[in-house]
């Protein structure tokens, strides 16, 4: 029988954890799906699931009134019950507790799933499980994963707020690029093309002459015709900005910010089952220079011209040598954006950083340029045209402090954080170049 009314006339249901942890006799109120039924003579064995855990019912026929064990007899997985009953230690149950119920409602019931849930998905079904994304955020290891991305955003927050950063958002749909090149989303904007936001770049710099510090997670979109493990053409990036710092400087909240992340989603459950490895890093990270990173690769057979990117195997070759994370610094000032400052005295030179874990890239961070002259030339320099960027020069005209930021990939750390080996493991609903549903 299918219930239809209120689910409860009083207070919120529990969590499974909750109730694994009351006192034997206490009166609860629990809604979840059924993971799991089993008959063993005159007992029905219900695993009842939430976002929290599983806890067990044990419906015994002549102990719980009759129509709870009529209830109890049609169930079938995913089924959403909504139950009432007493809290029982019990030597069986796993988690030394099993629930007798006194009321079992079921509040809709479930089809077959048309994916496996209840036992190790290979690697290979990431298709499958992405496409049935609903479905597939039904498994334990899913809900792990998207626990620890809610922790790793709070983190993140906490350890900027508590740094005197202010939470900003900034528009997505733009008129001009951020940085020049042809890797945006345009999108029909009433009469005009308009575009999705690559980055927040130019906003938040503008924003550090008056807010000073500040910091926004959101999308950032690219039109990259990327097929790797971990680039996605829709990404959220968390992105800082402050006044009256340089590159060292963010360099050293970065570091701060990373450990918090890492000391957070540690306390999650699960996790340390995900990543076995998984460990606090410590400050200060290891800092290799660009240049010595090259001279680095070089000695185990990696070339790298001078000015072109270091390549994957290139930042994994360095994490071998150095340890993970570290910095690399110092970049030549023509593979970065045009904002990027160059170093005083060597200007080939910039003062800017990437922060690489396990190999991936997840921050790219500098002190930006601050004097529109400097500016200018800069965006010329790039085969840019200044008249293009005018409402972001203007800027510069009144009152731009000195200023630094970075960029991180949220995604991209908690991947090489969780150990997954594809990033739209930890994306909800990833967009790539095939996928645009779910
Ligand atoms: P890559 O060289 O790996 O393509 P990038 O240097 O172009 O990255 P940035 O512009 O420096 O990227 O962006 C800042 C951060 O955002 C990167 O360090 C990375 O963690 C993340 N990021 C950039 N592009 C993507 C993407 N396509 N998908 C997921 N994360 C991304
Ligand atoms: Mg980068």
């Amino acid at each position: 029988m299918l219930f239809n009314g209120v689910i409860s006339s009083n207070a919120m249901k529990s969590w499974t954890v909750e109730a694994a942890s009351m006192p034997d006799g206490s009166q609860v109120e629990l809604a979840g799906w059924v993971w799991d039924v089993r008959e063993v003579g005159k007992i029905r064995f219900i695993i009842l699931k939430d976002r929290e855990g599983v806890i067990q019912l044990t419906v015994k026929k002549g102990d719980v009134p009759q129509s709870v064990w009529e209830a109890a007899a049609g169930l079938v997985k995913e089924d959403v019950i909504l139950v009432k009953g007493v809290v029982k230690a019990s030597r069986i149950a796993k988690s030394g507790v099993e629930v007798i119920p006194s009321e079992l409602r079921i509040l809709n019931k479930s089809k077959p799933l048309p994916i496996d849930i209840w036992g190790n998905v290979a690697q290979t079904e990431l298709d499958a499980r992405l496409r049935y994304r609903i479905v597939d955020l039904k498994r334990p290891e899913s809900l792990v994963i998207f626990k620890a991305s809610s922790a790793a955003a709070r983190a993140i927050r906490e350890s900027l707020y508590d740094r005197g950063f202010i939470e900003v958002f900034t528009p997505k749909i733009i008129s001009t690029s951020t940085e020049g090149g042809a890797d945006l989303f345009p999108v029909q904007y009433f009469d005009v093309v308009a575009y999705l936001a690559q980055s927040p770049q130019l906003y938040k710099e503008e924003l550090t002459a008056s807010l000073e510090r500040v910091f926004e997670i959101g999308p950032a979109y690219r039109a990259e015709k990327h097929s790797t493990t971990y680039h996605l053409n829709e990404f959220i990036s968390v992105d800082l900005e402050a006044a009256f710092m340089n590159y060292r400087d963010v360099m050293s909240i970065l570091e701060d910010v990373i450990i918090n992340v890492y000391s957070r989603i540690l306390q999650v459950p699960g996790v340390v089952d995900m990543n076995k490895e998984i460990s606090v890093p410590k400050k200060p990270f290891a800092v290799v220079s660009y240049d010595d990173a090259l001279e680095m690769l070089g000695k185990k057979g990696i070339n790298v011209r001078w000015g072109d990117d270091i390549p994957k195997e290139g930042l994994e070759a360095l994490t071998g040598e150095v340890g993970s994370p570290f910095f690399l610094v110092n970049f030549p000032t023509s593979l970065r954006a045009f904002y990027t400052m160059p170093v005083e005295g060597d200007p080939s030179r910039s003062e800017s950083f990437d922060l690489v874990i396990d190999g991936v890239e997840i921050v790219s961070g500098a002190t930006r340029i601050h004097d529109r002259k400097l500016l200018e030339n800069a965006l010329i320099s790039r085969g840019l045209n200044p008249a293009n960027f005018e409402s972001h020069l203007a800027a510069y005209e009144w009152g731009m402090p000195p200023h630094a930021g970075w960029g991180l990939g949220f995604y991209r750390l908690l991947m090489v954080m969780l150990r997954r080996s594809n990033i739209r493991e930890v994306v909800l609903f990833p967009r790539d170049r095939n996928r645009l549903t779910p």
